[in-house]
C-alpha cells in the first residue's frame, strides 16, 4: 500500500500503472476540490483501478463523485467499509458497492498508520509570537458533533451524533508523531468539549506524558462559557489557544446559522479565555447573503473594541458562506430561493448578494489579501487596508485605528477553516 498527499505531492505514474484500488481522502471542502481535478487524471492514470472516495464531504457530493467515475463512496466512521471493500476487492475482482454510503457504526479505533506520510515538519507549524516555530502533530480526539448549525459540513453526514477516540489510541497517535519531532499537537475534533471529561482527560494524558509539549484544541463559544471551570486546567496542561467558530457578531445572522451563541456571549468567551491565559482564535463567515456593509465595519469595530486585531488571520475577514449540497442552510425557509444553480466547479450553490457593493468589497478584501500573505505583510497592517476598504464601500470616513489592538497570539502557519469557500491561492497549490 502507498500513500500521496497531493496537498504536498504530485501524482506518480509508476505508482498508479498498476493499482487496482485508489481511495482518495476528502476531509475538507478544498481536499475535495482537489480530489475533482486529479480524479480525471488518476482515472487515466490507474486504468485497471476501482475509484473509492471517503470522508466527510464524499457523502454530500455523492452523484458528482459517481458521474467523475467513483465506483465506492464513503462517509462517516469509515474504516470498516474501506476493509470490507478491499476484501471484497481481492474476492471479486471490481464489484459494486454494497458498503453503506454514510455509517454512523461505532467502531474499534486503531492508532492511525502515519508511515506512508510525508515527514511530519513538512506539514503547518507552530509559530509562536516571538516568531519561532515549532513542530506541530495533529490528533482526533472525537469525531463528529452533537450540535446541528446549519452551515456546517459536519452536520449533514453525523446528524448531531459525535463519537469518541479512546484515550489510549489518542496518546499512542500523540506518541508517534512526539518521536517524529511534534513539540505541538492540533487536535483536530470539530469540537474539543462534545465530551468536556474525555477532553479533560486527553489534556492531562498529555502533560502528563509530554509535560512541554502544548497543544490547541477547537471549542465552540457556547462550551467555552458552560464549561469556564475547566479552562485553567487546559492552560496548565500546555493549552496556548483555542479556535473558536464565531462566525458573526450579528445576532439576526447567528440566529440563521442557528449557532447558539450570541454576539454579547462571544464578548464574555474572550473574556473568560484571557482570564484563564489562553489565547481566542475567532474564526468568521465574514460574507453570507445577510451581511451588510454597515455589519462588517461592526465586525472590524468589535475586533479593535475587544483587542483581538491580531489573533485573527486576515482571510478569516474575507470568507464567503459556502452552501455544500446536503448543507442544512437549505432547510432554512426561503433560503434556497436565493441560491442560483449548483456548480460542480463550486462544489456549492453559489449566491449573489442583494447588494452587490457587499459582493464587491468581499472580492476586493480576497485579493487584497491574497497579496498581503504573499509578501508577508504583518496582520496588523492587513487589518488596517481591510479597515480602509470597508469603511470605503460604505461611503463612510474610517476612523484612524489608534490604541491597544492586541497582541500577537500563538497562532499555525496555515490558517484552517472549512465552512468556506477556498481561496485561489489554495486551488493554485495543487
Ligand atoms: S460549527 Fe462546530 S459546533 Fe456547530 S455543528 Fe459544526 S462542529 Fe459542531
Amino acid at each position: 500500500m502507498s500513500c500521496l498527499d497531493l496537498s504536498l505531492q504530485k501524482l506518480d505514474a509508476g505508482l498508479l500503472e498498476h493499482a487496482s484500488l485508489v481511495a482518495v481522502y476528502v476531509g475538507m471542502h478544498t481536499a475535495t476540490r482537489i480530489a475533482v481535478q486529479a480524479l480525471p487524471r488518476i482515472r487515466l492514470l490507474a486504468p485497471k483501478a476501482h475509484l473509492c472516495v471517503y470522508g466527510l464531504y464524499a457523502p454530500m457530493n455523492e452523484a458528482l463523485l459517481r458521474a467523475l467515475g467513483v465506483d465506492t463512496v464513503l462517509g462517516g466512521e469509515v474504516e470498516p467499509a474501506l476493509l470490507s471493500l478491499c476484501q471484497r476487492l481481492r474476492i471479486n475482482g471490481n464489484p459494486s458497492q454494497s458498503e453503506p454510503v454514510v455509517s454512523l457504526s461505532k467502531i474499534a479505533f486503531e492508532v492511525p498508520d502515519r508511515s506512508g506520510l510525508p515527514k511530519l515538519s513538512r506539514y503547518a507549524h507552530l509559530v509562536l509570537p516571538d516568531g519561532s516555530t515549532r513542530v506541530a502533530g495533529f490528533a482526533e480526539g472525537s469525531r463528529g458533533c452533537k450540535h446541528l448549525c446549519r452551515h456546517c459540513p459536519v452536520v449533514p453526514v453525523y446528524q448531531g451524533k459525535f463519537r469518541i477516540v479512546p484515550a489510549d489510541v489518542v496518546m499512542e497517535d500523540i506518541r508517534q508523531q512526539v518521536k517524529e519531532g511534534a513539540t505541538h499537537i492540533s487536535f483536530g475534533d470539530p469540537d474539543f468539549f462534545n465530551g468536556p471529561t474525555h477532553g479533560l482527560r486527553l489534556a492531562r494524558a498529555l502533560h502528563e506524558a509530554f509535560p512541554r509539549v502544548t497543544f490547541d484544541a477547537t471549542i465552540k463559544i457556547q462550551h467555552l462559557i458552560d464549561h469556564k471551570e475547566l479552562l485553567p486546567e487546559l492552560r496548565a496542561s500546555g493549552c496556548l489557544f483555542i479556535t473558536s467558530a464565531v462566525e458573526a457578531v450579528d445576532d439576526d445572522i447567528l440566529r440563521h446559522l442557528d449557532k447558539n451563541h450570541t454576539s454579547r456571549d462571544f464578548d464574555r468567551a474572550v473574556a473568560l479565555t484571557r482570564e484563564a491565559g489562553i489565547a481566542l482564535a475567532p474564526t468568521f463567515v465574514a460574507f453570507t447573503p445577510w451581511t451588510t456593509l454597515d455589519g462588517t465595519i461592526a465586525l472590524l469595530e468589535r475586533l479593535v473594541e475587544l483587542r483581538l486585531v491580531e489573533s485573527v488571520p486576515p482571510v478569516q475577514l474575507t470568507i464567503r458562506l459556502l452552501v455544500p449540497e446536503g448543507s442544512w442552510l437549505l432547510k432554512l425557509p426561503g433560503f434556497r430561493e436565493r441560491l442560483l444553480a449548483f456548480d460542480p466547479a463550486l462544489l456549492g450553490y453559489p449566491w449573489i448578494h442583494r447588494d452587490p457593493r457587499v459582493d464587491r468589497l468581499q472580492q476586493d478584501l480576497q485579493a487584497q489579501v491574497a497579496r498581503c500573505e504573499q509578501g508577508a505583510v504583518p496582520r496588523r497592517e492587513v487589518f488596517a487596508a481591510i479597515w480602509r476598504m470597508a469603511h470605503e464601500a460604505a461611503a463612510r470616513p474610517a476612523p484612524k485605528l489608534a490604541g491597544d489592538l492586541g497582541a500577537p497570539i500563538p497562532r499555525l502557519s496555515e490558517p484552517w477553516y472549512c465552512c468556506a469557500e477556498p481561496t485561489e491561492q489554495q486551488l493554485q497549490s495543487f
